[in-house]
């Protein structure tokens, strides 16, 4: 085990403690059968291994704001954590935006990049002094009326898609030849176009890229950098003088959801980068990254109780809370994004015994809602509880209002100062008044009153 736990021993463990004094604690049971949890020593050592990681290969004195994708998990005691572990934001809608500054995320260390901004976002940010990558030529024309209009001290820059090609899973490839994000670097006179953007405005100073994501491998990822900066300097050479000074290399580090361990780690891709691109890290540029999975998914874990144990056709098959309302993406698409899923008995203890295949189901009324499916683990019963693990990211932070189900409470977790195990609330669960207020509660007659009179 090296110094940062990357075998994920120590994490394996403190997932077993906490999930225990869940159940003594009775923040799971037969009356709050779903949570999140949330390792918050774990996320500290992730944002401290990022940080060390960029430090060992970046020139002394290199500014490198490593911005959090909110998008990954949107909740602001999460955005607050990471500020005191250095890390800032990059939001990429108004909600995200507003969440960030819920945390205080200080607009000097905020990012806003998206593919659909509207003038009134773009304004703000300006106003506010937040970092704003354009993603397209029309978008760049409204930040032109902008800076026109007002003096900002936001760094701006130019998203741009260097097409290296995509992942094993489509939805998540960014730098496809078609992808929707950023200038398509490869198109015929987009280079040139971008080239001459720059030339143009003085005032732009950064260029940004993100080519990574869950399926991408390490290789391909470093090729979307060295592209980028391979643009940076020809841009600056075509200029004359040093106009980007500071280059976002997106986010994208894949997570291993197949085990414990940490892979790849920061240090090895920030050693990859470096080989692969040493001029981007001489001193000349600072950088901005945005990782999200890597940096919160192996720190949450969705705990849910098995209501039922049942049988179909030989298989058995566990009923739990956990489904397609807290792992969408499992749920649908299962092939593409499997999870671990592990085994607690009623008290909260791991379960041991011989493994039986089996399926491990959610509550959602379709036949696909299953966690996992054919699975082998100690058999499931009732009373029991199976968590599903690797869920800090893009899961329980995203809820689907399937059937209605409940947002499920989440909690951080720490060593408590006594011994033991110590939470925080992060989010309440959600409440039936607020499903229904949600589901316009509020307006329970608008369509019948809508009718015209005298109709039936
Ligand atoms: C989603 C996103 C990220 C974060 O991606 P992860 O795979 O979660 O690291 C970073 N930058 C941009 C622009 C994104 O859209």
């Amino acid at each position: 085990m090296d110094e940062y736990g990357n075998t994920g021993e120590g994490r394996a463990a403190r997932r077993d403690e906490a999930v225990r004094a869940a159940v003594e604690q009775g923040l799971l049971g037969p009356d709050s059968p779903i949570v999140g949890l949330l390792d918050v020593t774990g996320i500290q050592e992730s944002a401290a291994e990022l940080r060390t990681a960029f430090d060992e290969v970046t020139a002394p004195g290199t500014p490198v704001l490593h911005a959090f994708a909110v998008k990954a998990t949107p909740l602001v005691p999460v955005l607050r954590l990471l500020r005191e572990e250095g890390i800032g934001a990059e939001v990429a809608s108004p909600g995200e935006l507003a969440l960030a500054r819920a945390a205080g995320v200080p607009p000097a260390r905020t990012v806003l990049d998206s593919p659909a901004k509207t003038p009134a976002e773009l304004r703000e940010a300006l106003a506010l002094g937040i970092a704003v990558n354009a993603d397209n030529p029309q978008e760049l024309e409204r930040i032109d009326a902008l800076v026109r209009s007002a003096v900002s001290r936001s760094p701006l820059g130019i998203r741009v898609n260097p097409q290296v090609g995509g992942g094993s899973i489509g939805a998540t490839s960014t730098a496809t030849a078609t992808s929707k994000f950023g200038v398509a670097l490869r198109d015929e006179g987009a280079r040139e176009w971008v080239i001459h953007a720059y030339a143009d405005r003085p005032w732009l100073s950064r260029l940004h890229a993100h080519t990574g994501s869950q399926g991408i491998p390490l290789a391909l990822m470093t090729q979307g950098v060295a592209e980028t900066y391979a643009l940076a300097e020809e841009i600056n050479r075509r200029i004359g003088r040093p106009q980007i000074d500071t280059v976002d290399i997106g986010g994208g580090l894949p997570v291993n959801f197949g085990s414990d361990a940490t892979a790849p780690t920061y240090t090895e891709y920030a050693r990859a980068l470096k080989a692969a691109v040493p001029g981007l890290f001489d001193g000349r540029y600072g950088l901005v990254t945005e990782f999200g999975r890597s940096l919160l998914a192996k720190h949450g874990t969705i705990v849910a109780r098995v209501e039922y144990a049942k049988s179909a056709g030989g298989r058995p098959v566990a009923v739990t809370h956990a489904g397609v309302q807290v792992a969408t993406r499992t749920v649908y698409v299962p092939g593409s994004w499997p999870l671990r899923i592990a085994a607690y008995d009623g008290k909260g203890r791991p379960k041991s015994g011989p493994e039986v295949v089996q399926d491990v189901a959610g509550p959602a009324c379709f036949a696909g809602d299953l966690l996992a499916e054919g699975r082998a683990l100690p058999l499931l019963e009732q009373g029991d509880y199976a968590a599903a693990l690797d869920t800090g990211a893009y899961y329980f932070a995203h809820h689907y209002a399937y059937n209605s189900l409940a947002r499920p409470g989440i909690h951080g977790f720490a060593p408590g100062h006594a011994g033991g195990v110590a939470f925080a609330t992060v989010r309440e669960a959600q409440t039936l008044a607020e499903i229904v207020a949600e589901s316009g509660g509020a307006h329970a007659t608008a369509l019948t009153t809508l009718r015209a009179p005298g109709s039936r």
